[in-house]
C-alpha cells in the first residue's frame, strides 16, 4: 500500500479552539498537543480521515461529513452523540478502538 502523504502541525490553535485533540483539513492534520503528547491512537484516527479524503475527494468528504452531522442533530442527537454517529467518524473510531 502506498504510504499516506500528509503534513502535521502540533500545538496548534485550531483544534484547541474546537476543543478536540486533532482535526484533519485537506492534507494537513492539526493536533492540539505537542508531538510527544499525541497518542498513536489519535494519529491513526486522523490518518483514516486522510484516507477517506483521498478515496472520496475533499468535496464529497467535507460536504457529506457536515450534512451527516446536521441530519443527526436535526434528528435530535446532541453534539457528542451526533459527532460519534457520523459514518466517517464511526469508521475511524471502529478501526482504532483496538489501539
Ligand atoms: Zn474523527
Amino acid at each position: 500500500m502506498r504510504k499516506l502523504e500528509y503534513k502535521t502541525k502540533y500545538n496548534h490553535w485550531m483544534p484547541k479552539i474546537l476543543k478536540v485533540g486533532g482535526i484533519t483539513l485537506l492534507n494537513t492534520v492539526y493536533f492540539s498537543g505537542v508531538r510527544a503528547n499525541v497518542s498513536a491512537r489519535l494519529v491513526a484516527h486522523e490518518e483514516i480521515h486522510i484516507k477517506q479524503i483521498n478515496t472520496d475527494g475533499y468535496l464529497k468528504f467535507y460536504w457529506t461529513y457536515l450534512l451527516d452531522y446536521l441530519k443527526l442533530r436535526v434528528s435530535g442527537l446532541g453534539h457528542n452523540q451526533a459527532y460519534r454517529s457520523i459514518p466517517y467518524e464511526k469508521e475511524a473510531y471502529g478501526k482504532t478502538n483496538h489501539l
